[in-house]
């Protein structure tokens, strides 16, 4: 009989600390959502003490979500408090708690001689503080998830002891991590066995693993792990994360999945749901997935070569292991235009996995309608690209109503633009060293700001010469650092756009920072 392997998503949280990946909390709900049809068991969805926006999404999720949901909290009250706080209203919930225990580790964050003055103290120390942790955990939820940070690197011997201490204090779930990708295969499975053997109430818990990919390792380690004994795997979607990111959740998935001849193992994953996840990540995260990553990359079912064509032409066996549509990728463009209609559009959006309310998608289909009278055929891509703009934005954010941009040739580029926000109007012109420069110095005149910009990158979401084009742009000043993105037929025009929302957004989160100090006051 085949065993069934625990999904633990980490999108949401090890995925959204990769650098430069800020979600807004709608974008999170709506990855949540889109990870519950997918059937992941458990989605972590933040770290809830380290920020108020954190909390708040984790609150969110957990209302709405029936998967379990997870929130972390380090070895501390105030992190376990907080956790619990958010999970409230969960049906099913989870803390997650974890200590450093490699030595590396602990030198280096619990130096300070108040944690014991040798090693072998402060190793009593980090042992004492798990248990601790757990405890208050436990009197919270009975669904507790302990992690040993480092335990990639930390030594045997010990690692059992803390496991088996925290088991001991009712942790439900163990969970190895391999936070700095430094493990083997071989290596980390034979942590597994180990454990195993060394653990004696083992056997109370399930014992998970986290991998990170420093070294490409990630999966392999993972599927290692599972064959020593885990039954519990943490992953991400596109194998976002820290540093070269996480195990990627299709790739193990799919490695289960497609040589389940040699691996007697399963999950709950629907595979169909795999493609859908994987765009929605890419486009609210604005990392665009590697066209030759497995399973979700743009070529990872293309037959480029005339013999591989012709091959695949004759029997589909000869070159591909599985099948595009097992993991969702549509096998024909539907294409959408003008006369396709709200209903049309909101029917297709959510094979696409978005499930709007209907005033946001009086706003789709606003901005549907003038994509289309630009661009006769609107492919799932430039739906997807459209989604990515501030359609999850809660409050009125400024618009680009106007746009005049002025260049050629030993011409001063110059741009006039005209912005709105719930009837308040303004209107400015700047010169620029260049159109999109202009765009940004006749924003920030009309709004009396000024930002840095850190990023800018242009791509074309489809192809053709009427294709969309979409920026990325990040920005930062005193005020905050915020990313936007753009789209239009127009890459001025998208530049511009792609500039606004990375301004509201840090109006955004200024607001909010006046609005705690306020009711904190
Ligand atoms: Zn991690």
């Amino acid at each position: 009989m085949p065993e069934k392997i625990i999904i633990f998503d980490t999108t949401l949280r090890d995925g959204e600390q990769s650098p430069g990946a800020s979600l807004n909390i709608a974008e999170k709900v709506e990855i949540a959502r889109q990870l519950e049809r997918l059937k992941v068991d458990v989605i972590e969805a933040g770290f809830p003490v380290s920020s108020p926006a954190q909390f708040e999404a984790v609150k969110r999720i957990a209302g709405e979500i029936n998967a379990i949901i997870a929130g972390l909290a380090r070895a501390k009250e105030v992190d376990i408090k907080a956790a619990a706080d958010a999970l409230k209203e969960a049906p099913r919930k989870r803390i997650h708690t974890f200590s450093s225990t490699s030595d590396f580790h602990i030198l280096g964050k619990f130096g300070s001689s108040r944690y014991g003055q040798t090693l072998a103290e402060k190793r009593k120390t980090v042992i004492q503080m798990s248990i601790d942790a757990v405890q208050y955990a436990r009197t919270f939820c009975d669904d507790v998830e302990f992690s040993a940070e480092d335990a990639g690197r930390t030594d045997i011997g010990y690692l059992a002891e803390v496991i088996e201490a925290a088991i001991e204090a009712g942790a439900t779930t163990v969970n190895i991590p391999d936070t700095t990708g430094y493990t083997l295969p071989d290596e980390f499975s034979e942590k597994i066995r180990q454990l195993k053997k060394r653990v004696k109430n083992i056997d109370q818990a399930i014992i998970s693993v986290h991998c990170h990919n420093d070294l490409g390792l990630a999966v392999a380690n993972s599927l290692a792990a599972v064959q020593a004994g885990a039954r519990q795997v943490e992953c991400t979607i596109n194998g976002i994360g820290e540093r070269a990111g996480n195990a990627s959740l299709e790739e193990f998935v799919m490695v289960l999945n497609v040589r389940k001849d040699l691996l007697p193992f399963y999950t709950d994953i629907q595979t169909r749901e795999i493609y859908n996840a994987s765009r929605m990540v890419s486009t609210f995260t604005g990392f665009v997935v590697q066209p030759n990553k497995a399973i979700v990359g743009k070529n990872a079912f293309a037959h480029e070569s005339g013999i591989h064509q012709d091959g695949v032409l004759k029997d589909r066996n000869t070159y591909e292991i599985m099948r595009p549509e097992d993991v969702g990728v549509p096998s024909s463009k539907i294409v959408l235009g003008r006369h396709s209609g709200r209903h049309g559009l909101k029917a297709r959006l959510q094979q696409l996995g978005f499930h709007l309310a209907e005033q946001k998608m009086d706003r789709v289909y606003e901005r549907f309608l003038k994509l289309a009278d630009k661009k006769k055929e609107v492919y799932d891509e430039d739906l997807r690209s459209l989604m990515g703009e501030e359609v999850f934005a809660e409050k009125p954010t400024y618009s680009l109503d106007y746009l005049h941009v002025f260049l050629g040739t030993n011409a001063i580029p110059t741009a006039t633009v005209r912005l709105s926000k719930e009837g308040e109007v303004v209107e400015e012109s700047a010169i620029g060293d260049g159109p999109v420069d202009a765009v940004f110095n006749a924003i920030d005149r009309a709004l009396k700001t000024q930002f840095e910009v850190t990023d800018y990158q242009v791509r074309s979401v489809t192809s053709g010469r009427d294709a969309m084009g979409e920026v990325f742009v990040r920005i930062q000043n005193g005020l905050g650092e915020a990313h936007g993105r753009g789209h239009s037929t127009d890459i001025i025009e998208a530049s511009g756009k792609a500039y606004l929302q990375a301004i509201n957004e840090i109006m955004k989160q200024r607001e909010k920072s006046e609005t705690e100090v306020a009711s904190s006051a």
